[in-house]
């Protein structure tokens, strides 16, 4: 019997939302997910066959991870499935049906590195259903992608096994750590997604009421997160400033000219400094700096001009200022354009639904999104894809410590991905 077997969608997101785990740390979450779908008949591929373990970006270390794990056993994650997940998050759940085609969603599952507001009109807190793990919390409606990946592999697998009207093969992507872009690269590098004929992705929110759906969201900005350390010497600011080489001074040649990289005449471009630290006394020569950088750029190949500069200019940085540098990519995400037969499937199966009262064609993204990677891994292998917006009346905005949804909107995602696929 699985954990989740009597649950229904909103029991689920809400279990989910109160165990919240950030990215790479969904030990609890992919064990129960993955429990509840061996149940339903599907075949789960977990650990270093869910993703490239060495190809995961941004992974906290191994003392954050084991605590996580450790945390999850704790609240109820089966150790069977922990077992079998090797220390790495993610699940990959198949079930064929027939000889038609293979049809794929990707939902995502990690929760933001963020506290969760305690107060009474917030619904979770007041319900008693709030994160129960300081600094991370659900804020983003990856719990309720979660719940609708559980809700589109039951409407899938009834009883006996057989599915009327559908006679391809399901696969469900469970992607761990999608904050941040570290989660979809992995995944996607995987040979799960060669033979995917139709994708598509989702998110709940944005913005959006319910009853809203958005049948292609696109064309969000490729991202690139670097995470830089300046090494330099101490000594005294007073008696050997000499003797000392500066990390902070570094940091700071590299933050005024980060900003200074040229904009490219191709297209958008971003770059943000959003963190500096560098802890010493005023008398001290730092020996030490980090900062976090974040570029973006309209194509992968905008983004690609913007990561290959900043790069050169930590480097000028620690070379003018006689220190070491290093780097390492937090998260990286690409663009996509969705296509239109999926939209218009998309559409189609929306309008058939007495939920939904308006139906969208296709939006900017405005942001990044690393289900792009999986996208366009199945655009490449001559799929179809797009990325579906589910309105769910958000209460506040996304990543904010209020943030939580209208638990109908999962209902609505789970019928129009369904239709969407039955249909194709
Ligand atoms: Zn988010
Ligand atoms: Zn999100």
């Amino acid at each position: 019997m699985s954990w989740y077997a009597d649950e229904g969608l909103v029991g689920i997101r809400r279990d989910l939302h109160r165990h919240a785990e950030a990215g790479w740390k969904e030990f609890r979450t992919t064990a129960l997910v993955a429990e509840e779908l061996e149940r339903l008949g599907y075949d789960v591929a977990l650990g270093p066959d869910a993703v490239v373990p060495e190809k995961r970006l941004g992974l906290p270390s191994d003392d954050v991870l084991a605590a996580a794990e450790d945390r999850a056993r704790e609240a109820g994650a089966p150790e069977a499935y922990l077992e079998r997940m090797d220390g790495i998050t993610g699940a990959v759940a198949t079930r064929s049906f027939g000889d038609g085609p293979v049809v794929g969603v990707r939902v995502d599952m990690d929760a933001l590195e963020r506290d969760e507001s305690r107060a009474d009109d917030h619904r979770p807190a007041a319900e008693g259903f709030a994160s129960v793990n300081p600094g991370e919390m659900h804020a983003c409606g990856h719990d309720a992608h979660t719940a609708i990946g559980i809700g589109i592999a039951r409407e899938f697998a009834d009883a006996d096994g057989t599915d009327e009207g559908f006679d391809g093969t399901l696969k469900l992507f469970f992607q761990p750590s999608e904050e941040g872009g570290r989660g979809g690269l992995p995944m996607s590098e995987t040979d799960h997604l060669d033979d995917v004929d139709l994708l598509v992705a989702l998110h709940v929110g944005l913005d959006e009421e319910t009853g809203t759906v958005v049948t292609a969201y696109e064309h969000p900005l490729s991202n690139a997160k670097l995470d830089v350390e300046f090494s330099g010497a101490p000594a005294h600011a007073g008696g050997a400033p000499n003797e000392g080489r500066n990390a902070l001074q570094a940091a700071s040649t590299a933050i005024t000219n980060l900003y200074g990289i040229p904009r490219h005449g191709d297209g958008v471009t971003r770059v943000n400094v959003g963190m500096v630290e560098s802890s010493n006394a005023q008398n001290v020569i730092s020996e030490r700096a980090t900062l976090r950088v974040e570029v973006r750029g309209g194509t992968a190949d905008l983004n690609e001009y913007m990561l290959s500069h900043a790069r050169r200019i930590v480097d000028g940085a620690a070379s003018m200022h006689d220190v070491d540098v290093g780097t390492s990519l937090y998260g990286k995400t690409t663009t996509f354009e969705a296509d239109d037969e999926a939209a218009t499937l998309v559409a189609e199966a929306a309008a058939g639904l007495d939920a939904v009262t308006e139906v969208r064609p296709r939006k900017e993204f405005g942001g990044s999104e690393d289900a792009s990677y999986l996208i366009r891994r199945v655009q490449e292998s001559g799929g179809i894809a797009t990325y579906v917006g589910i309105g769910a009346s958000n209460v506040a905005g996304h990543h904010t410590a209020e943030f939580d949804i209208d638990e109908e909107s999962m209902r609505i995602g789970v019928d129009t991905v369904v239709e969407a696929l039955r249909s194709f």
